[in-house]
């Protein structure tokens, strides 16, 4: 299987890992838009948000839990970030592994997309 997040979910591929627990795997995005630009995978595949199954609570949970401690953890969690998730086509979406972007380390200003902009 040649998807990079769960090349990089199986160490395979090299990441700074920022948070990692038994569901979930968060690093660095390799092309950051913010100074705190981390990424919060499922460790097991699951498309995008659109694909996420009813039985699949309690890695929904550990998700967004995660991006609480990848905050903690890069210490922005006062000063505030912006929670991204592209999803398909209209979404913008680039890699087909569900991925959560947290940004922030400065002002994000309206910022829609993780790339920045509308575009
Ligand atoms: P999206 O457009 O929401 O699918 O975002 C994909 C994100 O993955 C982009 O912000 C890329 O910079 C990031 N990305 C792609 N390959 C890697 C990689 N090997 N390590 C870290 N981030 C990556
Ligand atoms: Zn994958």
């Amino acid at each position: 299987m040649s998807c990079i997040f769960c090349r990089i979910a199986r160490r395979e591929v090299e990441s700074t890992v920022v948070y990692e627990d038994d569901r979930v795997i968060a690093f660095d995005d390799v092309a950051p838009q913010a100074k705190v630009h981390v990424l919060v995978c499922p460790k097991e595949h699951v498309t995008s948000l659109a694909h996420l199954r009813d039985d699949q609570e309690p890695l929904a949970a550990s998700l967004l839990l995660a991006v609480r401690r990848v905050a903690e953890r890069k210490q922005i969690a006062n000063s505030g970030y912006r929670l991204i998730s592209n999803v398909g086509e209209h979404g913008g979406q680039e890699v087909l592994h569900l991925h959560l972007h947290v940004v922030g380390g400065q002002p994000v200003g309206r910022m829609l997309a993780a790339r920045g902009g509308l575009g």
